[in-house]
Order: structure tokens, then sequence, then C-alpha cells
């Protein structure tokens, strides 16, 4: 039985989730950039890191786990380097700034590295890697997360240990093809899908999730509550778990915030370190020789004979752009159970609207 849901109009959702947020007490521009992040989210396909995110992002701000008066502090501002401590407030904000510093630096000098801590959840880390490669350039962004306990198990390890440290590469766009942007959690299945199976009833992949006793199991319902049960396991065995280790060492020791292991407080909100390098490629040579030899690369790829028919080879970001086409012509699907909480934190604002 499919849950009923109604199509929203992008413009009217992301003007009620700013409208909430400056209800909260957020300042409007910061409200605008988070609102755009999680509209862009849903319209991209990612509901999970969407409009969804909107009761617990007030809840956040309300118990002041959210620096409404920011400012991020520049601890280092070099030709090539910056490195930001955002004050405790709004990721999509801090984050959207850092990388416009940080594109002006690497057109500027070829390449340049960003750092960002003590913001809150940075959404979906695609959207940095779109806005890089909107600007031209190659970028690479790797985040952990602190703040709330582990929810991904180490390699042979029995329980939760990490985040579900996203990583993140983008290629801007050649005359004939849209930018590639891989941009992925490292644990074999997201969090969010997790929590959609375990509401509705259903299993999940085998070899995806362990149980509290660290054995594997396809029942997700005990990570269905905020007090979770067992743990997600890394994608691709040691080499997801390698690559979220990674991320704790780029974006937490690297990016000064620290990492998830409990020396450091966990202050009950979710917050990301990221580390960023980004690239112009015209420092590295011809780009009209690097758009054909992507475009060549590409079309080779794409031409192998698949599997089924029905599932062509895609190139990474292609299904993020076929759904984003739909959804701005046909509006953004939400069921009536996030319909029905995202007005309910209106009113508990004491706001009019209503989606
Ligand atoms: P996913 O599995 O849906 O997609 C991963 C990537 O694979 C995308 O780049 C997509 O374009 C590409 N892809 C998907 N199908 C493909 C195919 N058939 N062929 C080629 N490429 C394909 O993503 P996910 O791992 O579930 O992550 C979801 C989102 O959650 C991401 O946007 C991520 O940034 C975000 N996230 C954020 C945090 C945080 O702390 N802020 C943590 C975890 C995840």
């Amino acid at each position: 039985m499919s849950m009923p849901e109604r199509r929203l109009e992008p413009a009217a959702l992301r003007t009620f989730i700013a409208t909430a947020l400056v209800g909260a007490g957020a300042r409007q521009t910061d409200a605008d950039a988070v609102a755009t992040h999680l509209v862009d989210a849903n319209l991209k396909g990612h509901d999970s890191h969407g409009a969804g995110r909107l009761p617990a992002y007030v809840d956040h701000a309300r118990r002041e786990l959210i620096n409404l008066q920011a400012s991020p502090r520049e601890l280092t501002d070099t030709a090539v380097l910056i490195r930001v401590d955002a004050d405790g407030g709004w990721g999509a904000p801090a984050a959207y700034a850092l990388i416009d510093r940080a594109a002006a630096k690497a057109r500027a000098h070829g390449l340049a590295a960003a750092t960002i801590g003590n913001v809150h959840h940075l959404g979906r880390i695609g959207a940095y890697g779109e806005q890089a490669a909107a600007a031209g350039l190659v970028s690479m962004h790797f985040v952990n997360m602190t703040g709330e306990p582990p929810v991904v198990a180490p390699y042979r390890g029995s329980d939760a240990r990490f985040g579900t440290n996203p990583v993140c590469i983008s290629f801007p766009a050649t005359q004939r093809r849209p930018a590639f942007l891989l941009d992925m959690a490292t644990s074999q299945i997201a969090l969010g899908k997790v929590r959609v199976a375990a509401n509705k009833g259903l299993q999940v992949p085998a070899g995806s999730l362990i149980d509290r006793q660290g054995r594997p199991t396809t029942d997700p319902s005990g990570m269905a509550r905020a007090e979770m049960e067992g743990a997600l396991t890394p994608l691709g065995k040691h080499k997801g778990y390698g690559l979220a280790f990674a991320c704790e060492l780029l974006a937490g020791v690297l990016g000064g915030a620290g990492t998830i292991q409990p020396g450091n407080a966990r202050k009950g909100v979710l917050q990301n370190s990221m580390f960023s390098v980004l690239v112009d490629p015209a420092a590295f040579g011809d780009t009209d020789w690097m758009q054909a030899e992507t475009d060549a690369m590409a079309q080779y790829a794409l031409a192998s004979p698949p599997m089924d028919w029905d599932s062509p080879v895609l190139y990474p970001g292609d299904p993020e752009r076929a759904i984003a086409g739909k959804r701005a012509k046909e509006g953004i699907p939400l069921d009536e159970t996030t319909i029905g909480q995202l007005n309910a934190v209106a009113e508990s604002l004491g706001l009019a609207e209503r989606l």
C-alpha cells in the first residue's frame, strides 16, 4: 500500500521553509540559503536531505543547538588555502560562501584547498560539487560528522564507530555533456533509506546492516528510532571503511574540528566538517583536449551493452538530472505524513502558512 502524496511547487515549498526558519529565529539570508538547499535536494531526488529535515532543523534552532547569529571566522586565508570556523551556524550558507571563496582562489592560482568545521548539517554534499562545476572547476569533498552517536561499523567491527561520511567528486560540463557528479555516502545504504524500510515494514538488502549483537540482519526495525540498535555496514567492505576513515582524517583532523571519537563532546546535534579541493582544469593543460577526452571516455563507458536493457549504463550525476527535470515540471512529491509534520512546525511557530 502506497502512502498518499501530493506534488508541491518548488518555489512555494522554498518560501514555506524559509518562512518557518525565520519564524524559528534564523536570519532571512540564512533561511533562504537553507530552504534553497533543502528544496534542491528534493528536486534532485534525495528526499532524505530535503524538506523532511525542517522539523529537526527548527527543533535545533529553538533549543539553541544552532548559533542563529553565527559569524564564520577565517582561521587561515592565504592565496590557495582557506580554513573556516563557522561559529556553530547553519550549514548551507557557510558552505556556499566557502566554495565561492575557494573557487576565486582556484581560478587565480590553479588550485585551492578549503576546510570548514563547527557547522550544522551541510546537507547534500553534491550541491557544493555542482557549485564548483558550474564555476568551471574540478572539485573533491570529504565530510565527517560529529555531535551525534555513530551509525556505521568499521569493516570487521560489530558496532557503530563512524558517520555515513560522504565523498563527492565533480568534473565540469563539456560542450556536449553535463557535469560529472559522484556524491555518495560511504555506508552500503543510507540511514534515511533504512528508516524508510523500517517504517514500511520492509527488509533491507543482505549485508547492509548488523544488529546490536553485531550479527548480520536484514531487519531494519532497530534503526527506526533515535536510540538506534545495531549499525550500518560500510560500502564495499574494507574499501568503503577506508574511505570513511579518510573522511575523519581529512575533514575532522585536518579541518581542525575533530573526529567522531568520544573524547569529543557529543552536543546532541549533527555537525559536519568538510575538506574540499578545487582545481582549475585550465591550469593543468589544454581544456579543449580535456573536454574531448572526457566525452570520448564517457561515450566509451556508456556504450557498454547493459545486462538489462531497461537499465542502461549512466554517467554519475545523470540520475539526479533526470529526476530534477521531471520534478521541476511536475512538482515535488511529498507524502501526507511529511506534509503534516511540516504544517505542524508552522503551527507551533504561530505561523499562518500551510502546505
Ligand atoms: P546515491 O546512492 O543515491 O548516489 C550516489 C551517486 O551515484 C550519485 O552521484 C549518483 O549520481 C550516482 N549514481 C546513482 N545511480 C547511478 C548509476 N546507475 N550509474 C551511475 N551513477 C549513478 O547516494 P547516497 O550514497 O544514498 O547519498 C545520498 C545523499 O546523502 C548524498 O547527496 C550525500 O551527500 C548525502 N549525505 C550527506 C551526509 C552529511 O552528513 N551531510 C551524510 C551522508 C550522505
